[in-house]
């Protein structure tokens, strides 16, 4: 790793507050791809904060720098943003300011190097209609371009963030009903998206006409919910009800009580991000009515139907790796075993490390179980090579606890191009398979073999019918296929930043 990606992995760690250590898989040190935001979102319920409060914490692995929460009793927001973990942001104090029975919620991850509290959602507007929060997930790849129009005609904008621009055209509609101001705004703009609005008597859910991000509808009760991942209904006890279709818009009337299911495009090609059922998601989720942990498993015994390697133990990289490595193990009939070990408490430090201490400080979050790895042949199952340093700190690690032989079998295809639809990726440069040949990959890595699952296995083993051009999954950082538009002008990573 150059001097200057370290450097620049160690600034995007220092919040100014404090140093983002990182106890899971959205880790600098670890470099791998970063989910950048969830939201959440109550309709209808009385303590609809605190139901916010445990959704996000649920929600907390697709974003770790920022959480907030803005409340509506009606007529008016209560609200409280801030930089840090849910944990962190809220307590009971706040919780208790935050009075009313529907919220919008939503936890970030920046990929600034400084503290961007502006930047916290849900943002809040003031237009002529009165008070408007938003909160979101993704990217709009033609947000740069929106913008200089916008600023050429005047507008001010007080934050980077993506929303912001959407605000703004909500703002500037001829329409007066927010309803049809927000269909005019998501006409305009590309990318990938699960919008949550809210107004002092309206919330409205929304999700891009590809469907790129995962976004659900739940209840509880009477009360309606809304999340990036069904995890988080099961964290305030509510029941998944379905996924909010692609295009679609949904407008919740705090008067009446009641929804209206619209919609303000067609669906277009199909294309929820194939990254989601790889990494990201959390495996106790659904997308689709597919379980992750379910889905990981059958790519893993897909993979080794691909690439199957004499060996006598399979071990999965924690955490978002384990599921992949039990269906290999299974596949194969070769025991899995847990070869490497997470320290679940390293957590966040206010101390920052020198680079020296942050190598160490890798030994210090995951470790390879010297007896159980000694004198064996591993197959280690990963779920994806970014640039590829993470890869060699774990098979140096399993090689210097004693393993004779590490065999590298990633549950995804070659992760080739950068992703525009809200997963920070470093510039296609940086991407170790978009620079080398599989076995040049296999040298850097110090691996005695590297297989990685094809695109076709990978659509078979998430399961969905093949009936649409890559079963309705977006591909594009491994064939550069994008489903939208992209133009010079599209930046890579999250339209929160
Ligand atoms: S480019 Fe890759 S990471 Fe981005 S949405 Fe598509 S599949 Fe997901």
């Amino acid at each position: 790793m150059s001097d200057e990606i370290k450097t620049s992995q160690a600034q995007a760690l220092w919040t100014g507050r404090f140093y983002n250590d990182g106890i899971n898989s959205h880790d600098g040190l670890f470099d791998k791809l970063r989910e950048e935001c969830g939201v959440f979102g109550v309709f209808g319920h009385p303590d609809a904060a605190s139901l916010s409060y445990y959704g996000l914490h649920a929600l907390q692995h697709r974003g770790q720098e920022s959480a907030g929460i803005c409340v509506t009793d009606g007529s008016g927001f209560n609200y409280h943003r801030d930089m840090g973990l849910v944990k962190e942001v809220f307590n009971n104090d706040i919780l208790g300011t935050l009075v009313g029975s529907s919220a919008i919620a939503h936890v970030r991850y920046s990929t600034a190097g400084e503290s961007k509290l502006a930047n916290a959602q849900p943002l809040i507007f003031k237009y002529r209609g009165g008070d408007l929060a938003i909160a979101t997930n993704g990217n709009l790849t033609n947000a740069a371009e929106i913008k200089h129009d916008l600023e050429r005609q005047g507008s001010i904008f007080q934050t980077t963030s993506d929303t912001e621009v959407v605000a703004h055209l909500i703002a500037r509609s001829q329409h007066d009903d927010i309803v049809l101001a927000v269909k005019e705004a998501l006409l305009k703009v590309d990318g990938a998206y699960a919008f949550l609005f809210q107004t002092k008597d309206k919330l409205i859910a929304a999700r891009d006409p590809h469907g790129l991000r995962p976004f659900v509808m739940g209840r509880l009760g009477n009360a309606y919910l809304f999340a990036s991942e069904t995890c988080a209904f099961d964290a305030v006890g509510g029941t998944y009800y379905r996924d909010v279709e692609p295009g679609e818009l949904l407008v919740l009337d705090i008067a009446r009580g009641s929804m209206t299911e619209d919609r303000f495009a067609p669906i277009q090609r199909r294309a929820i991000c194939a990254m989601e059922y790889i990494y990201f998601a959390r495996p106790d989720s659904d997308i689709d009515a597919i379980n992750i942990h379910s889905a990981r498993k059958r790519m893993g015994r897909q993979l080794a139907l691909e690439a199957f390697v004499d060996a006598d133990i399979v071990t999965g990289v924690p955490d978002s790796s384990i599921s992949a490595a039990i269906g290999y193990a299974e596949q194969t009939g070769i025991p899995y075993e847990l070869g490497l070990i997470k320290n679940r408490y390293t957590g966040r430090t206010f101390i920052q490390p020198s680079q020296e201490l942050r190598e160490q400080g890798v030994k210090m979050k995951l470790s390879a179980v010297r007896s159980i790895v000694a004198g064996k042949r591993v197959v280690m199952i990963d779920d994806s090579i970014v640039r590829g340093t993470t890869s060699l700190r774990i098979v140096n690690l399993l090689r210097e606890a004693g393993a004779t032989e590490v065999h590298v079998r990633i549950s995804s295809p070659p992760f080739m191009n950068p992703c525009y639809y809200g997963i920070d990726t470093p510039d296609r440069k940086e991407l170790i398979a978009a620079q080398k040949s599989i076995e040049e990959i296999r040298q850097a890595i110090n691996a005695d073999s590297l297989h990685f699952l094809s695109k076709e296995g990978l659509l078979g083993s998430i399961g969905r019918p093949n009936v649409e051009l890559n079963r309705g999954h977006c591909t594009a950082c491994f064939d550069n296929s994008y489903p939208t538009r992209i133009t010079e002008e599209s930046e890579v990573g999250c339209g929160c930043d």
